[in-house]
């Protein structure tokens, strides 16, 4: 099923659970490589909600039966021309989260990747660590590159993800007020490797995992190279990879 329903998602209008608080705490992927998981614990706390019932939700997982889980890519540092084939080709539906100082000039890249089925998601202006910025600064941030976006694609990205994964409930409001629709953070991460890490619960990939692929930070293996071998490890389980927005 691949319609979107109030239950899909695990942490909609709950960040309180631990378990999606957890997530929320030290980043571990796209832009922490190397560090450990906040696990979820009883002591970590989602933000609180200002007395808003519009923010959006929080969500690193998706409940559903269907056997997807999504790639979802951050930043735009890596422009490797073989990873626009391997999207056409194995026709992938990622969510690439792009920051536009880190893109630059570098956005036609983008825009091909966006012809062969991929989709651009916002990630900030210049990826500073949100949590505890003053709402104006964190309005600027996001809203800022909803307008890039929007004067580079013609689009209106629904779906944001904080730099480090670190946000507070300003970041949700500010996230609201532009459009965001989902504050979307992962329980899976890939190393340079390209072999996985899990923020919380049971190590193995399940239906409804969202994969956080980092920027390399060497050559090699490259992005390509990396995702084909996530894509082994996702075909081993008998996964295949869904398209985030129609979940969300
Ligand atoms: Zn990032």
């Amino acid at each position: 099923m691949r319609r979107r329903s109030p239950a899909a998602v695990v942490c909609a209008g709950a960040i309180l659970l631990a378990g999606c608080a957890g997530a929320a705490g030290e980043h571990t992927g796209a832009d922490g490589r190397g560090q450990s998981p906040a696990h979820a614990s009883s002591d970590v706390r989602g933000p609180d909600r200002g007395g808003r019932d519009d923010l959006p939700p929080v969500v690193d997982h998706v409940r559903t039966r269907d056997r997807v889980v999504f790639l979802t890519y951050d930043d735009g540092a890596e422009r490797d021309p073989g990873f626009v084939t391997l999207v056409r080709e194995r026709r992938l539906p990622v969510s690439m989260f792009l920051t536009d100082s880190v893109v630059g000039p570098g956005y036609g890249h983008f825009a091909r990747l966006r012809a062969v089925g991929a989709s651009i998601q916002n990630h900030t202006l210049d990826h500073p660590a949100l949590r505890g910025l003053p709402y104006a600064g964190q309005r600027a941030e996001i809203c800022g590159q909803q307008h890039k976006l929007r004067s580079r694609f013609g689009i209106r990205p629904r779906l944001f993800r904080p730099p480090y994964g670190t946000y507070d409930t300003t970041t949700l409001r500010a996230a609201a007020d532009c459009g965001i629709t989902a504050v979307v953070l992962w329980r899976a991460s890939a190393n340079a490797e390209g072999e996985l890490t899990y923020t919380r619960g049971r190590p193995g990939l399940r239906p409804g995992d969202i994969v956080s692929v980092p920027s390399g930070e060497t050559a090699s293996p490259t992005l390509t190279e990396r995702t084909e071998r996530l894509l082994r490890e996702i075909e081993r389980r008998g996964l295949r990879v869904g398209r985030l927005e129609d979940y969300l």
